[in-house]
């Protein structure tokens, strides 16, 4: 590409500011991860998005960010939240896409050689796909309580306990949701799809925990060598989707003259204060709700399952949330800024709070040593935990990336890898993998992601997010 990127220290590079842009950019990488994004339209988007009214400090890029739609995946915007604006398009499609961890106190020697009896009955009890169905099936007054409660909901239904709210980022529950700014074609979408998995990069993955880097954080979390936890990867499904699609319209209307100063139109922001960033904000929060009771259900039928493969109940298999991370977000979070206290709406898109020890917002359980994060690689590569990083709050408005990241389109995938291949390479290394068709697995090949070992090192090494434990894949269900 043609963008100069000045090299402010080990893994941090910048884009100075020039026409435009408000503040300059940053991206957090090594050379090899700057390589891969030099000629997409990584670089060109995150210059774009600080041009935004508002944006604090800098545009980051996380080391797993590749390009996106309007701003990169992988990309951190802070914007001030009384005089900035808000916008669609740096937060995703898939609001609250994320990521949970359920624990389990069996090991990888009780599940070895069960992989295929897990895989089948997890694939009958989680709907997968576009179509399918959810697990619970919602009528009109569901959908409200869901986007108002969240896991509030599922604990009064009998699908949470106590301890899966405390386990979950801000307890499962968005406050400032509000259901009524959520178009009715949203909530039917929304209906027959609580309760799955959705299509493609969506998984369901059992894996085992290879590798122990910090064993008091590890204790701290309930984490240990050999121990089979349980990974589920989902969003807000067709509800999210559309509630992304209905504001970013609007907001292009009500905001064109906003609109007409931004390189770029998918960046489509509304105004702090505005009528359409407050019903956005709160239709955002209220389809994070929906997303969280989506992860909270399949957690419900994954229990079943296991207690049903294991002939005991979920409680007696240890079957604990560890976390659940929210990946596609915007949040009002209190941040220093020049050594002032601010209000800011915190875009996360492909990025992942991590918040240190001591944040108010990091849960009881964790506060001592900071909150959990978790960071898939791909179902060859493995995946890894980590612990919010002291230097996140200084230097990434406390976030980190959210993946290995994507290297290639799902297209260029498909050209790339045929998917009966890949699943019999995977089996090769005993992982059991059973997906929708067999262009999803291409397209979800480990080759097509980044290296996240490369990924995490830089997190580690910038103090963002600190290596807890790694974990390899066991056997996953594809959406
Ligand atoms: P995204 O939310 O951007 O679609 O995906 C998040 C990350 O999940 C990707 O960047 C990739 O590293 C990881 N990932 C995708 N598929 C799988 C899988 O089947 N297993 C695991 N462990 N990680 C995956
Ligand atoms: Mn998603
Ligand atoms: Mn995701």
């Amino acid at each position: 590409g043609n963008i100069t990127l000045h090299k402010v220290r080990e893994h941090v590079w910048e884009i100075p500011p020039e026409d435009g842009m408000r503040v300059p950019a940053r991206v957090f990488a090594s050379e090899r991860l700057l390589e891969e994004i030099a000629d997409d339209k990584s670089l060109q988007q995150l210059k774009n998005t600080t041009h935004l009214p508002g944006i604090e400090k800098y545009a980051i890029c996380m080391p797993d960010g590749h390009q996106g739609y309007g701003f990169p995946v992988g990309g951190v915007a802070a914007i001030d939240a009384e005089n900035g604006c808000i916008s669609p398009g740096a937060v995703g499609y898939d609001i609250n896409c994320g990521v949970r961890m359920v624990k389990t106190n069996l090991t990888y020697d009780d599940v070895s050689g069960m992989e295929e009896e897990l895989v089948e009955a997890l694939f009958d009890a989680v709907p997968t796909g576009l179509g399918g169905g959810g697990i619970v099936q919602g009528d009109r007054d569901t959908v409200d309580a869901v986007l108002e409660r969240g896991v509030d909901w599922a604990r009064e239904e009998g699908y949470a306990v106590k301890s899966d709210l405390e386990h979950c980022e801000d307890e499962g529950v968005r406050p400032d949701a509000d259901p009524s700014a959520v178009s009715q074609k949203a909530k039917d979408r929304g209906r027959n799809q609580l309760g799955s998995l959705g299509s493609g990069n969506h998984f369901l993955e059992v894996q085992r925990v290879t590798d122990v880097f910090d064993a008091d954080i590890a204790d701290a979390y309930g984490l240990e060598a050999d121990q089979i936890v349980i990974l589920i990867h989902c969003g807000s499904r067709g509800l999210g989707h559309q509630v992304c699609n209905d504001y970013l319209r609007d907001i292009e209307q009500a905001h064109s003259g906003l609109l007409s100063k931004l390189p770029d139109k998918e960046l489509a922001a509304a105004p702090a204060g505005s009528q359409l960033a407050e019903d956005y904000y709160g239709a955002m929060c209220a389809a994070i709700n929906f997303a969280w009771v989506n992860r909270q259900l399949i957690t419900h039928q994954t229990r079943t399952v296991f207690a049903d493969v294991f002939g005991e109940p979920w409680e007696d298999l240890g079957m604990e949330l560890l976390y659940d991370v929210a990946h596609n977000i915007a949040k009002k979070e209190v941040h220093d800024v020049d050594g002032e206290d601010k209000e800011l709406y915190v875009h996360r898109k492909g990025a992942t709070r991590a918040f240190p020890a001591g944040r108010p917002e990091v849960p009881s359980a964790y506060r001592d040593v900071g909150q959990p994060v978790i960071i898939p690689g791909s179902m060859g590569a493995g995946s890894y935990v980590l612990c919010g990083g002291e230097q996140s709050l200084d230097i990434s408005f406390g976030s980190t990336a959210h993946g290995a990241g994507r290297l290639m389109s799902r297209t260029q995938a498909k050209d790339e890898f045929w998917g009966g291949d890949v699943q019999d390479d995977l089996r090769g290394q005993e992982v059991y993998v059973k997906a929708e068709s067999g262009a999803t697995i291409a397209e979800e090949a480990p080759g097509v992601y980044k290296d996240v070992d490369e990924v995490v090192s830089v997190s580690d090494a910038l103090g963002i997010g600190d290596k807890v434990v790694r974990v390899a894949p066991v056997c996953n269900i594809k959406g």
